[in-house]
């Protein structure tokens, strides 16, 4: 069977073809027909089979053949986690690449401007995380009225992570008349009753998990010391049968580390990743397509979109946090069928990571133990408070730090010399002295103060008046400031970040927003129960935790002080919060924090429970 005899069109087949995509995986063969038939599909699958094309190739060939002025929503693909919403646009945008068609992704823990700016260009294909959706067709941004095909992906991880009621929600927003495309690994019964209230006799397709696409790489895992895994990755690159070799790491001070050491070791490698400018990107890919550099070391997001035909080899040096991240590296070996090779690198501290990884696709990654270095040490290291810690984050903290020094000794040394201080006064007692000083310095101030007024002030940036006010504070401020890129000095004094992910820690980002979320609960707490109350009739914005209330939603051109329909005024003009946070608008990335049983969509592994449905069901 080929994509061409499934019925999919030119330039969607040229797209796939470009990506490598020989023939059709068992669940693209069969769901794409019903799919292109306007049928719905009930897909059991689970994430390394090829669902996303399995959807997104019918998709963009029905949609690309119905115009619709305006500019509508017209496909919704509804997904659990951001990673997987990342991935599925991506993949969106790869398979359409010759179309016409308009896709955008939107998920939490980010600041929303961005989102909503897409949003208002006007998109065919929308890819959303449940809880950002419904904020920000709260606000008036989303309108589903005109959605034709409606993908709900991964449904029993939806129930695992508490969305469910989310979901139901996003529902109710839909039309009546769609297509709906459901994807689920297990069918556990209240997947059945979401199926049975949506699908109309849909056509079911399952897959066994063992035919995923991944199935042709073979995967071998070295359980190796930190300290030896370079060592041992120059050994495997000089002696092994590496024709190129995508390395991953998890923070980019690890991508440079490792580029350096193994261009130390005599091998041609580069490193790429979010704090390299975008033409030493492209140079580092181009050496690297070319055959001039046979090593490129990336992190997840800088390899993202990286499109490299013909790679041999995928190095895991840092096992991912997030299974499907594993699936997705190395899928970029083995594409159509050829066959590549990934190896993964596995410290003490990274065997929860394997064990989640082989959880997800279902068996083990075979071990390999005849190697020079074996591993150990057999404990994790922790902090001064006896808290276990990443290594590699603490590394790469520790180097964002010296770097602050360094940028602060220079910018001493380039300041004015102070001018020196006068010598004292024959037979002057220390409390004249002190008088002196304070005299002098009085001086200083009224000079300052002149010319100050002297000097038109220039523009405040444009920040809230609370931020203006208040200190920078909190974890995940805590660790972008240890991690940022450097930053011009006026910059750096301006709360935005434009990239929240521009950090040199932690790279997966669905890790990085789960570490500062759990830590900031309880310093939290505490500081707000030390706060006062504000007076009554005191117009002031106070973020509060999202289980008791988030930031005023809004509709599309109200006034922010316009409550909603449903919601009373509160005394003074304050707002009441509800379920849910959001980042303030052109701001920093607001934390969510969730109660009982409702999480973050980025917090929850895969719970997947062996549900399976056959064929026959
Ligand atoms: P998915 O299950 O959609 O997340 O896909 C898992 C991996 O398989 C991704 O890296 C895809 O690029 C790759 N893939 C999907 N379909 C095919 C295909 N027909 N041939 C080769 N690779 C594929």
């Amino acid at each position: 069977m080929t994509f061409q005899e499934l019925g999919l069109d030119k330039p969607i087949l040229r797209a796939l073809a470009e990506l490598g995509y020989e023939k059709p995986s068992p669940i693209q063969e069969k769901a794409i027909p019903p799919a292109l038939a306007g049928r719905d599909v009930l897909g059991c699958a689970q994430t390394g089979t090829g669902k996303t094309c399995a959807f997104a190739a019918p998709i963009l060939q029905e949609l690309s053949r119905r115009s619709a002025p305006g500019r509508p929503i017209r496909s919704l693909i509804l997904t659990p986690t951001r990673e997987l919403a990342l991935q599925i646009q991506e993949s969106f945008e790869d398979y359409g690449k010759y179309l016409s068609l308009r896709s955008a992704v939107i998920f939490g823990g980010v600041g929303q401007q961005p989102q909503v700016d897409k949003l208002k260009k006007g998109v065919d294909i929308l890819v959303a995380t449940p809880g950002r959706l419904l904020d920000l067709q709260g606000q008036g941004f989303v309108d589903l009225s005109r959605l034709e095909i409606f993908v709900l992906d991964e449904a029993d991880r939806m129930l695992d992570m508490g969305f469910i009621h989310d979901v139901r929600r996003v529902l109710r927003l839909l039309p009546a008349k769609k297509q709906t495309l459901f994807f689920s690994a297990t069918m556990p019964p209240e997947v059945m009753d979401l199926v049975n209230g949506l699908l109309h006799d849909p056509a079911k397709v399952a897959v066994d998990p063992i035919s995923s696409p991944v199935e042709v790489i073979d995967q071998s895992v070295y359980f190796v010391d930190k300290g030896n895994k370079t060592k041992l990755l120059s050994r495997l690159l000089l002696e092994g049968d590496v024709k190129n070799a995508l390395v991953f790491t998890r923070t980019k001070h690890g991508a440079n580390k490792v580029a350096g050491d193994l261009q130390k070791a005599g091998i041609t490698a580069a490193a790429i990743h979010g704090n390299k400018s975008q033409t030493a990107r492209q140079q580092a890919l181009a050496d690297f397509k070319a055959g001039r550099v046979k090593c490129l070391v990336a992190t997840d997001i800088a390899a993202r979109g990286l499109d490299i035909e013909e790679l041999s080899h995928v190095f895991n040096y840092n096992l991912p946090e997030v299974p499907e991240t594993y699936v997705h590296r190395i899928g970029r070996t083995g594409r159509a069928g050829r066959g590549g090779t990934a190896v993964s690198f596995c410290d003490f501290g990274e065997q929860e990571y394997l064990r989640g990884i082989e959880k997800l696709i279902g068996r083990k990654v075979p071990v390999v133990e005849d190697h020079p270095w074996p591993m150990q040490v057999f404990e994790a290291p922790r902090d001064a408070k006896g808290r276990p810690v990443n290594a590699d984050d603490a590394e790469a903290r520790q180097a964002a730090r010296e770097r602050r020094r360094e940028r602060a000794a220079a910018e001493k040394r380039a300041a004015p010399a102070a001018p020196a201080e006068e010598p004292p006064a024959p037979g002057e007692t220390p409390a004249k002295k002190r008088r002196r000083r304070k005299k002098s310095a009085a001086g200083e101030g009224a000079e300052q103060a002149a010319a100050v007024q002297a000097v038109p002030e220039p523009p405040a940036p444009e920040r809230p008046e609370e931020l203006r006010k208040k200190p920078r504070r909190g974890v995940r401020q805590h660790h972008l400031e240890d991690t940022l890129p450097a930053q011009p000095a006026q910059a750096s004094s301006d709360f935005y970040r434009p990239d929240p992910l521009a950090g040199d820690v932690i790279m997966d980002a669905t890790a990085r927003l789960l570490a500062s979320r759990r830590r900031l609960l309880p310093e939290r707490e505490g500081r707000r129960k030390q706060e006062k109350p504000p007076a009554r009739g005191q117009e002031k914005r106070e973020k509060k935790p999202a289980a008791q209330g988030g930031e005023q939603k809004q509709k599309k051109g109200t006034p922010s002080a316009a409550p909603r329909k449903e919601e009373k005024p509160q005394p003074g003009g304050k707002k009441r919060n509800r379920g849910r946070g959001h980042g303030r608008r052109g701001g920093p990335p607001e934390v969510v924090l969730r109660t009982g049983n409702q999480k973050d969509s980025t917090e929850q592994p895969s719970l997947m429970k062996p549900y399976y449905m056959t064929p026959d069901d």
